[in-house]
């Protein structure tokens, strides 16, 4: 009967998903165009560590990620099988030619078959467990954004797990009785336990016993296979498709700027650069100007919520969840494909501003995401069109204007940019009259914080302590733009690159360092664009390389004093930069105490992305705020560290609200300290707060 009806069955099968994917690639087919066929061998590299690599999975929650890389590896291998049993239409005895039982693949595929069988019946019953069971919170929406979410019904995720139980049982009865009915013995047994142990089983049967078994498996198999295939597009498991590709195609780090031998090294940038709009647009206002890359993000997503569980904004009770956010495109493109097109005039925005503004691009959702969604990038490409409509809150309307009138967010004079070094006993040279090894870029904050300031001269004393060269641009120095394009003004951004640029080619050096993450991160990944060709340094990599050459000696160890310390989004997470921090820290003799989010999953402050210039009143609790939380249920510890100015702001505030038991220290306060110059009131960071 099989001849007959299969491939009647399959031709009306294939019709159908046919015509709904003809729908999927005219949407990506009609999107605005993204470069994304650049640098193809590290594209390979990347779609190999992390789509066939499964890395994300694997170095993930567990045991969630090894049951999901489990499930996908048994996919790429049990695709040979789809094919074998459609075959077995056509001839009971089909093989893929060089899989057959004596051909040299036979074995070790019947071998890798039978294995992952197995794996992955056990890996989608404990899914299901998750799912019926244990209802596990980020699969049934999170937050205030996630409400709609939260209601929605999960049928979906539980029928296609069915599904794929029903495949690998389905081809497993298949083969099984298969043996049985064909009395098959030699390599197909010896090499497929799993299959022998069932044939064993059902051997009591008879050959026509067989039979029937393999019949009853093989249809449950293949219509389970059809029906799966025309479902993938219709559901989140469209990923199963779409992945690959979308990781495949995914941001690549900025190539960095060669290092001179012997030269600090730096480690790679994880996605840290923004691209520019396309010329004669704004950012995203409607989904005709959405990518196709965004298409395929959108077509991609599981709908796991890892991303949503690792957003600060969704934990501060903010409208903004990436999941949601992505889900919303989606839903978008699939029910109005014509707005894509531009066909519909006036369409409603395609997320609400509010939920645009409460990110703070700290990318732990782009981290976070096992199939390369970029929910970053596409939100800064939405705020871009806010932004050139005027509609954002008016401190940042405000501050933004501080930035084109006189290049920083406090809108003071330039010639007010130094005045910190007046504090100094010495005078560090200017770069653009005198040749220095690194220039020092040093930011707003640290350059017009008053709090900061005193670590911005604590940086200064134990730099010229150690006698290498350094300058600063002085007044010539402007905001690097980091967190400016991040709200999406990018022309402002433009101008901001211009001028430093002209002020850095003016200047003489051979390195530039900054106390500034997010001025580290757009000078070291978005400035080379604009000819940026000089290394870019942390300080904490520049202090940490002078410690260990002993240029720098710290000779009162910090003994019995516990610490934690945080590790800034535009550091750990944009640029890798996790180790220089903890270095020191060790060399200070303190004992560290990392809190369970560190490193790159570190959580954010909440003042990235020019969240610090907009109202956080509204929210539940602040980032910061929960932050200080966690370091406290570290138990006694002496000193909450950090390695940016903003974060010493935030913190310092934060600490204050929470009634924190452990004093907010900039990194320096404890360098100064092991050196045995400073009192220990200078760690205590002062009181108020600034923007
Ligand atoms: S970048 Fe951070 S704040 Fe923004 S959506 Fe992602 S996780 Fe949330
Ligand atoms: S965007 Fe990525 S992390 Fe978030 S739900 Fe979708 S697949 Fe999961």
């Amino acid at each position: 009967m099989s001849h007959v009806a299969f491939p009647i069955v399959f031709g009306i099968a294939l019709l159908v998903f046919v015509g709904t994917i003809g729908g999927r690639i005219r949407l990506l087919a009609t999107a605005r165009p993204a470069r994304r066929f650049d640098r193809l061998p590290e594209r390979v590299q990347r779609t190999i560590v992390y789509a066939f690599g499964q890395k994300k999975f694997l170095t993930g929650e567990q045991p969630a990620g090894i049951a999901h890389a489990l499930i996908f590896w048994g996919f790429v291998v049990l695709g040979l099988q789809v094919i074998t049993q459609f075959g077995r239409a056509l001839s009971v005895n089909f093989n893929i030619p060089g899989f057959g039982p004596n051909q040299l693949l036979g074995p070790p595929f019947f071998v890798a078959r039978d294995l992952l069988e197995l794996v992955v019946i056990v890996a989608v019953s404990y899914m299901l467990y998750r799912r019926l069971v244990v209802h596990t919170p980020r699969l049934f929406g999170l937050g205030r954004a996630e409400e709609r979410y939260r209601g929605a019904p999960h049928w979906e995720g539980i029928l296609i797990l069915v599904f794929i139980l029903f495949i690998m049982v389905g081809g497993l009865l298949a083969d099984a009785g298969r043996l049985v009915w064909l009395d098959i013995h030699g390599n197909e047994r010896e090499f497929a336990p799993l299959t022998a142990l069932v044939a064993d089983i059902i051997g009591g049967l008879g050959r026509s016993g067989g039979h029937t078994v393999s019949e009853i498996g093989w249809w449950l198999h293949n219509l389970t296979v059809l029906t799966f295939l025309n479902l993938l597009p219709l559901s989140k498991h469209f990923h199963i498709i779409t992945a690959v590709p979308n990781v495949f195609f995914g941001e690549l780090p900025p190539k960095q700027v060669a290092r001179k031998p012997g030269a600090l090294q730096t480690p790679p940038a994880g996605v840290a650069r923004l691209e520019p709009p396309p010329t004669g647009l704004t950012g995203i206002a409607s989904l005709a100007d959405v990518s196709w890359k965004q298409v395929l993000d959108a077509f991609s997503c599981t709908e796991c919520g890892r991303c949503t569980a690792k957003c600060p904004a969704t934990a501060s009770g903010s409208p903004l969840a990436p999941r949601q956010l992505v889900l919303d495109i989606r839903d978008r493109l699939y029910a109005h494909p014509a707005e894509q097109r531009g066909a519909v005039a006036g369409a409603a925005p395609l997320i609400s501003e509010d939920v645009l503004w409460s990110c703070t691009t700290c990318m732990a959702c782009v981290e976070a995401c096992p199939v390369g969604i970029e929910h970053v990038p596409t939100i800064v490409d939405m705020r871009r069109s806010l932004v050139d409509q005027g509609r954002m809150e008016p401190l940042l309307q405000q501050t933004l204007e501080n930035f084109a009138k006189q290049g920083n967010s406090y809108g003071k004079s330039s010639r007010m940019r130094a005045r910190w070094t007046k504090g100094l006993d010495f005078t560090i040279p200017d770069a653009r009259t005198e040749p220095v090894d690194y220039l020092w870029f040093v930011g707003d904050f640290a350059s017009f914080d008053e709090r900061v300031q005193t670590a911005s001269q604590r940086v200064a004393r134990i730099l010229n302590e150690t006698g290498i060269s350094f300058g600063l641009l002085y007044d010539g120095e402007r905001n690097a733009g980091n967190d400016v394009r991040r709200v999406g003004e990018e022309g402002l951004f433009e101008m901001l690159v211009e001028h430093n640029m002209a002020m850095l080619r003016d200047a003489s050096f051979e390195a530039i360092f900054t106390t500034d993450p997010h001025s580290l991160n757009t000078l070291r990944n978005e400035y080379p664009a604009y000819g940026l060709d000089k290394p870019v340094y942390h300080y904490t990599e520049l202090l940490a390389e002078l410690v260990a050459d002993g240029r720098i000696k710290l000779t009162t160890p910090l003994t019995g004093t516990r610490v934690t310390y945080h590790d800034p989004c535009y550091l750990a997470r944009y640029n890798r930069i996790t180790d220089a921090p903890r270095k020191l820290i060790a060399a200070t003799g303190a004992e560290l105490v990392e809190m369970p989010r560190h490193g790159t999953n570190t959580f954010c402050c909440g003042a990235g992305g020019g969240r610090i210039w907009m109202d956080d009143s509204k929210l539940e609790e602040r980032p910061s705020e929960q932050r200080i939380r966690e370091a406290q249920e570290l138990g006694t510890i002496d000193y909450f560290v950090v390695s940016c100015p903003k974060d010493l702001a935030m913190y310092s505030d934060a600490a204050k609200t929470v009634g924190a038991s452990f004093e907010v220290a900039e990194l320096t306060a404890l360098v100064e300290r092991a050196l045995g110059v400073a009192e220990p009131e200078v760690l205590a960071a002062p009181a108020g707060r600034e923007r």
